[in-house]
């Protein structure tokens, strides 16, 4: 699987130790393992079985659909499926909750949520600690200058993890013979956590000394400062080394004894209870075809320097590419507001802007990209996840950011050789769908802005934009 795509360096590193990892603490705690190095997971499967008279499989229900499917395919004629402990709502019961509405909003899921698991609730159990639900207001404060995080937990690589580092280099050395391009991202330094106790104590880290400044800056983006107050917990919720229940629990008895502010505490946990849990089961409430939604028909083909992680000529993204390159890692607002607004106002084709952000992310899977990635960034579900595109111009980008100030480009204009990328194409963007977008009561402030453009104004936007645009 891991060879089939030109995954970032480190995330090969990551999921392929902490499977060693887990394999020998299950081995150490007495269970029998076979770890299978097969071309593919079915390849592996099968060969087990044929080693093995299985008459009973009990497995757990994996996060993705490929997966369900290559075990169902093999026709084994005890098959147990099992919950996952991976999330926190099972697909069973985020079907029965999403059934009755029409519209499935995110703050709708988490409130229930709340209620469901009763995590930062009143003690009636009805009411929000706190009176409120959402502290999103307090949380998108702009950087002020010299603004830096506490510095994240890494850990030095173990004689498991270089070997894994080595078997990395041997892999990318046979595809370039073959004449392959190297794969993505620096192979080190390598600093992630690769097994259970290290994740647990990225957790303690983070509760002792970024809990209680993690919600104000959570959407601040400043040169020189990938981590700001992020959990970076996302790849080790993914992997299973945390349990996401767990995490909320703890997060919440240490940040209400700790004093840690509300907003703070809220905004995380929304994270994990929220974002998280929906997005996996939208994936699954979606189906199979949601993969393929192209509700703008965008088709241009990824530029060269999405690729090649830099070399775009803006600060903003080779600002986050570069951190993207050093450890498969940018927030999510450089996620959703450089990188997926690049890919929506350009055109870029979804399903291969998708799987880029799969590769090249360490905490990226199908389940968590296609609707984060198809359907919040780039609107290519026409709307059935977001209410409108998460489309903005570089003025947003100015606001929430220091990228700005080290660009070639000028922020303030919005055609011309100086012009910022992000305005020209954001204005071609709602010209090229304006018959589309007119028809969304939320984009209608915006779509009266454009349609007062003067016509000379217009066509020099969409000249600077043809630009900044990869052709078909
Ligand atoms: Fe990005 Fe535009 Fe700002 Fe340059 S001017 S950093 S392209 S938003």
């Amino acid at each position: 699987m891991l060879r089939a795509r030109a995954y970032h360096r480190q995330k090969l590193v990551l999921v392929w130790s902490a499977m060693r990892h887990f394999a020998a603490e299950l081995q150490a705690s007495g269970w029998c393992v076979d770890y299978i190095e097969a071309p593919s997971f079915s390849a592996a499967l099968r060969q087990w079985l044929g080693d093995h008279a299985i008459s009973e499989l009990h497995v757990m229900e994996p996060a993705e659909r490929p997966f369900q499917l290559a075990i169902e395919r093999l026709h084994v004629p005890g098959l147990h499926w099992h919950r996952s402990n991976a999330f926190v709502w099972s697909r069973e019961d985020f079907a029965a909750w999403a059934r009755p509405y029409k519209q499935l909003r995110m703050e709708t899921f988490y409130r229930e949520g709340r209620r469901r698991f009763g995590v930062l609730m009143a003690a009636d159990g009805t009411a929000p600690l706190g009176g409120q639900w959402n502290f999103d207001r307090e949380n998108r404060k702009a950087p002020p200058k010299g603004l830096a995080g506490p510095a994240p937990l890494w850990f030095e690589p173990d004689a498991t993890t270089q070997a894994v580092i080595t078997k990395v280099q041997a892999l990318d050395a046979e595809r370039q013979s073959a004449g392959q391009p190297p794969l993505p991202g620096q192979l080190q330094p390598f600093g992630w956590a690769v097994n259970r106790t290290q994740a647990l104590l990225v957790l303690e880290q983070f509760i002792v000394n970024r809990l209680d400044g993690f919600g104000p800056y959570q959407d601040a983006m400043v040169v020189g400062q990938p981590t700001l107050w992020h959990a970076l917990l996302s790849p080790y919720l993914n992997l299973g080394l945390l349990h996401p229940l767990e995490v909320i629990r703890r997060l919440e008895q240490a940040g209400l004894q700790q004093g840690t502010p509300l907003a703070s505490l809220e905004g995380l946990i929304r994270q994990i209870l929220g974002w998280r849990e929906y997005t996996h089961g939208l994936y699954w409430w979606f189906g199979a075809d949601y993969g393929g939604s192209n509700h703008f028909n965008a088709t241009a083909p990824l530029p060269d320097w999405l690729e090649q992680l830099g070399s775009s000529g803006m600060a903003c993204m080779d600002a986050v590419l570069a951190e993207l390159a050093a450890n498969g890692y940018a927030h999510h607002i450089q996620r959703l507001m450089v990188l997926a607004n690049y890919g929506l106002l350009a055109g870029l084709d979804p399903q291969a802007m998708t799987a880029w952000f799969h590769r090249m992310f360490i905490d990226g899977f199908d389940w968590v990209m296609q609707t984060n990635v198809l359907g919040m960034g780039l609107f290519a579900d026409g709307g059935s996840l977001a209410s409108k595109p998460y489309a903005a111009s570089g003025s947003y980008i100015n606001r929430m950011s220091n990228y700005c100030k080290g660009c070639r480009y000028n922020v303030k204009q919005r055609s011309g050789d100086q012009a910022c990328p992000f305005n020209s194409l954001y204005w071609d963007f709602l010209d090229r769908h304006h018959e589309q977008l007119r028809r969304n009561p939320r984009m209608a402030l915006v779509i009266k802005q454009l349609e007062r453009l003067e016509p000379a104004a217009l066509t020099a936007i969409r000249s600077t934009a043809a630009l900044h645009r990869p052709s078909c």
